[in-house]
């Protein structure tokens, strides 16, 4: 896997599963939330930093529809993930430290800043390539 050696996690193993429509319904039915957004799961990655692995997911119909090119982005940001676990990790201990009524909050917000700053990161290493490789 090509993103794996671009950001230097050789010594990362790397496990590749996939899943389809019934896991996202068990997933949805047990988040109240997420029946009212249209939020769609196409990957999702489990990352131990202690044991150097990496469990990357991948939902079965996302190669039917999806482009080569979006395909090697979504690569890119699940790997991204891999990359900025060990910060992942530090703020989720400092979140257990809060009240149960205000964690709630944060644990939200400080997902979405991760999703977003993962998109942005891997959207500019993308664009970096593809300029990289037109030379
Ligand atoms: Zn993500």
């Amino acid at each position: 896997m090509r993103w794996k050696k671009i950001f230097k996690l050789d010594d990362y193993t790397f496990i590749f599963t996939k899943f389809d429509d019934e896991v996202i319904n068990k997933k949805n039915s047990s988040l109240d939330q997420s029946k009212s957004s249209n939020f769609i799961i196409c990957s999702t990655v489990d990352t131990s930093t202690e044991y150097r692995y990496a469990i990357i997911e991948v939902h079965e119909n996302s190669f039917d529809d999806a482009s080569n090119k979006n395909i090697d982005n979504k690569a890119c940001h699940e790997v991204m993930h891999v990359l900025m676990a060990p910060y992942a990790n530090i703020s989720w201990k400092l979140l257990q430290e809060l009240p149960s009524q205000e964690r709630k909050v944060y644990k939200k917000w400080r997902k979405s800043e991760e999703e977003e700053f993962t998109s942005r990161l891997a959207d500019i290493i993308c664009s970096l390539k593809k300029t990289q490789r037109s030379k």
